[in-house]
Parts: C-alpha cells; structure tokens; sequence
C-alpha cells in the first residue's frame, strides 16, 4: 500500500463516540480530544467517576479470585497472541487515529504501532515461560521459588506515545497473570480506549481483568495510586509527577515502577561516520516533534568538527518540512496542545536569553498552521552548562548543543544532569565506546544509532528518570511477586 492509500481512508466516522466501549467504565458526562493539527474534534469518550475507578478495582479483583488467569500462562499466552493479530490487522486505523489524536507523523505512528506489536508477541512467549526454581537447602529441606503476579496493576500512561507505553505496561502485566486497570493520558484517552477494545473483546479474557478508567490525573489517576485494591502503580510520564505517585504510594506501601523524563546526551566523536550521525542528531531530537522521553535533546559535539559539523546540521533541520502528520511529505508534525507549545516557546525564549538561536525558534501561527500547534525544529547554540534549555527536560523540538575537547569531558557533560535515560555514541573507535558507554550513566547507550527499541532489551533509568525497567525478561519481571515455599521432611523440627 502506498502512503497515499491509507492517509484518510481508515477513518469511518466524523469522530470516534466510545462513551459506550466495553472496555471503559465510565458513567460520567464525556470529555473531548482533539486533533493538534487542525483543531478538529477526534473523540468524545465517556469519564470516569472515582465510583466507577473503585468497581474497575472490585471487577478486577473478583476476576483474579474466580478465574484461573493467575495460573494459566498457556491462556494469557493465547490471548496476548491473538490481540496481536488483531492490532497488525488494523495498523492503518490505528496509524491514522494516532495521527489524529497525537499529531504524530504517520509513519512514526506506524513504528509506534508495529513496535507495540512486537511487545505483545514477546510478552505472550513469555506468558509460558516464567519458571521459578528449586534448591536443596539441607537434608530433607528444599526451597521452590515461585513468580507470582503482584495482583491488580494500575497502569497511568502518557500522551506522546500513548499506544506503546500503554501496550508495554499491559502486555507484561498481563502476561505475568496480573489484571490491569489502565488510566490514559486526558489528550489521548482514544487511542488507548480503542486498542484495549481490540483485547477486551477476546472471548477468553476472563471479564474484569482488564479495564480502562478516563479522567484527569488529578483524580481518577490519584484515586488509583491511593486504592488500597491496587497492588502495583505501572506509572509512565513526567519526573514530577512520577516522584508525586511514589509518595502517595508510600502510604500504603504500593509497588511502583516509574518511567520518567530525560535530557538525554548525544555524543559525536570526531572519528564517527558524520553521515551517519547526522542522520541520528535529526532522528534523535526531532522524532515525535521532540516529544519522546529518549529525545536525544542534547547535541554534544567534539570541539574539532564543531563547525562542519553544526553547518550540514543546521541545513538539514532548516529543510525539514513541518506539518500535518497524515500528510506523506511531513517530516515533523505539530506539538500535542497549546499548553505544550506555550512551555516549548518558553523554553526558547530561555534559550535565546542565554544563548545564540541557530535554528528555527519560531512559532509557526500563518496559514496551513493556524490552526494546529506548530514550531519550527530548533536549535540553540553558545548556552551556558547551567542554563535550563541544558539542564530541564523541554519536551519539544529544541536541540540544545554543547561541545568537548576530550573523552572525559564529554562523559562529565553526558552526565550533567539530574536525568540519566538514554543517550547516543557515535564513533569508530570500538574500545571508546566500551569506556564510555561504561561511564555514562544511562539505562540506554545506543552506538552508532538511536531511537532503536526491542521488546527483548530492558528500557529505563538513572537518577531522575526512573525506577525500574520495562521490556525485556526484567520487564516482565517487574510485574511479579516472588515467593519461597520451603519444604521440611525431618521427623523433628530442630
Ligand atoms: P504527566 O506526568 O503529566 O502525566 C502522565 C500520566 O499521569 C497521565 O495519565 C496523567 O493524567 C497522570 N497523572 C497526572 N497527575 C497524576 C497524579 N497526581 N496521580 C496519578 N496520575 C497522574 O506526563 P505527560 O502525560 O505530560 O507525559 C510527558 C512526560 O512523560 C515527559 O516527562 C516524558 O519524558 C515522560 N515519558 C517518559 C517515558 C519513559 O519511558 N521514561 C516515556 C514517555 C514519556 P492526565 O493526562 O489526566 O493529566
């Protein structure tokens, strides 16, 4: 299919009315989203009220306690198989409401899509293959170490890839035997509802194990985190919110895993494929408009090809082309909402005051954008180490550079700051790499790439970008409890 093909031709209604979908248990009046290109209205989707969010807990209880899901992995195995089968079924719907709702370019919805796909097929693998083990321990006396789900996981997920970061928390969860309630970002709420449709309707999905609750964070979110029926928070999205679940969860001594923000370094050596990295500087601070938490948003430049380096980047950023996300030729589509091109445009106001803006740095208001919320890609020079366009995560396309005359110092910048996600290497030198991608603090170096994910390699982060891993076999096993039954066969107990 050509990209002309699908662009418009999924869609089937003015605008998708899940005020009844069977996976939602909302009663309240339905909010909206809309579409951050044109303004257009996308979705009216049923809110929940903290009613509604405390029977999604009761429900998923009832299903753990009366079903054999916590005990069947052969079961969920083939549950989370067909719902695989089911989303590679309906990619172009998907690609064009995540285009819609998000802004997203459409191709970068499809990678969304395809790498959500990936993450339930490993997740279903696995489903049938969490062993635990056995010791002898003394004579008569063995151990058998068992997984076990934690329970029922509230999932609370972000706006900006609001399909994958949702299907990354659900598919392990579930997989491990967990039920899962699952509350979306208040700009996404359909993109998420509609995928867990997909699941819900599997006839062999024991009722109540998965739901979704809609409503603003503030509420319905913290309603969850609060819930003495939740076990584990799964919670994706800002630092500050995030530090704000792991108090509250304190309370009641909740598991929490977090998966929070980023400034992540992108280091080029004088010695790398500069085609190469080129290529990996615009993939790293512009995909999704900049806002991916592994955004590489920190150019960190050897000082010997600084000049070359910024002039071929500089023109290739000047070039992109900004716009509608269903449109093939878009290259970089608009920021989600107002209020998030207000905190960008801030951000470069910043930049400007404390450095040099060599690219972009405009908001673009004129027609065809009037009616979106777009900026141009931009780029800011000459910034001081303490200047927050270096220091805070911006969550927009600003690229933020900073130059090294040495391996050391590049490290020392690479880990400047409070956050410590991801971050790209780019050099020839194989033994540099080791060294540096050893000193980095980071839960991801990638080397000669960037923005690359696998359902098999563990994400997460340092310092203030997390807690915990997603992905992966530790991913999976975040969603467990682990158990020891011990066995004594002595005829006398000491
Ligand atoms: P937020 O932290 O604002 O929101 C994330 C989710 O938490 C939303 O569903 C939100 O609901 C909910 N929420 C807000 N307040 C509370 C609360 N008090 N209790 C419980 N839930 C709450 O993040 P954004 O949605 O703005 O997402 C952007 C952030 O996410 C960035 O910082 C980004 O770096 C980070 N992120 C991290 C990733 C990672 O893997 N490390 C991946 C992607 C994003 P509502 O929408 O209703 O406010």
């Amino acid at each position: 299919m050509t990209p002309d093909a699908y662009v418009r031709s999924a869609w089937t209604a003015p605008h998708i009315d899940s005020t009844t979908a069977p996976v939602l248990i909302a009663s309240a009046a339905p909010m909206e989203s809309f579409d951050p290109a044109t303004g257009e209205l996308v979705a009216t989707i049923a809110v929940s009220t903290i009613a509604d969010v405390d029977r999604a807990v009761d429900g998923a209880h009832e299903a753990l306690r009366t079903t054999s899901w916590r005990n069947n992995g052969a079961l969920r195995a083939r549950v989370l198989n067909r719902w695989a089968v089911r989303l590679r079924e309906t990619i172009d719907y998907f690609a064009e409401l995540i285009t819609r709702e998000q802004g997203k370019t459409v191709g970068e919805a499809r990678g969304e899509i395809l790498g959500s796909i990936g993450q339930v097929e490993y997740n279903a693998g696995l489903a049938r293959a969490l062993y635990g083990r056995a010791i002898a321990l003394n004579e008569g006396v063995h151990g058998v170490v068992l997984r076990e789900p934690v329970g029922v996981v509230a999932a609370i997920t972000p706006w900006n890839y609001p399909f994958n970061l949702t299907i990354r928390a659900v598919a392990p969860a579930l997989a491990a035997g967990n039920a899962v309630v699952v509350k979306p970002a208040s700009l996404t709420p359909a993109i998420v509802t509609k995928a867990l449709d997909l699941l819900h309707e599997d006839p062999d999905l024991p009722q109540g194990i998965l739901s979704v609750v809609v409503g603003p964070g503030g509420t319905v979110g913290d309603r969850l985190v609060r819930s003495d029926g939740i076990d584990m928070i799964a919670f994706t999205g800002d630092s500050t919110t995030g530090i704000g679940v792991m108090r509250t969860a304190a309370d009641s001594l909740k598991k929490v895993s977090l998966e929070l923000g980023g400034k992540s370094p992108n280091i080029v050596f004088a010695d790398a494929d500069l085609d190469k990295a080129l290529a990996g500087a615009v993939n790293a601070a512009f995909t999704a408009a900049g806002q991916i938490c592994t955004a590489g948003s920190r150019l960190v430049v050897e000082r010997s090809i600084h000049d070359e380096f910024m002039d071929r980047l500089a023109a290739k950023v000047r070039a992109m082309r900004v716009g509608e996300g269903l449109d093939p030729a878009t290259e970089m589509g608009p920021l989600v909402s107002a209020g998030q091109k207000k905190t960008v445009m801030d951000y470069i106001a910043i930049g400007r005051a404390d450095g040099t803006i060599l690219v972009g740095g405009d908001s673009l208001d004129d027609a065809p954008y009037a009616n979106g919320h777009f900026i141009a890609p931009t780029i800011v020079t000459d910034l001081p180490d303490t200047s927050r366009v270096i220091t805070e995560e911006i969550f927009g396309p600003v690229l933020a550079v900073q130059t090294f005359e040495d391996e050391d110092e590049a490290v020392a910048i690479a880990n400047g700051t409070q956050f410590g996600l991801a971050c790209g290497l780019w050099t020839t030198n194989l033994n540099r790499a080791w060294r540096v991608g050893r000193a980095v603090e980071s839960g991801t170096i990638w080397i000669n790439t960037y923005h690359h994910f696998y359902g098999e390699a563990e994400v997460g982060g340092f310092k203030r970008s997390g807690v915990g891993r997603q992905q992966g076999i530790e991913g999976i096993l975040e969603f467990t409890e682990t158990k020891h039954l011990n066995f004594d066969s002595n005829p006398n107990l000491w």
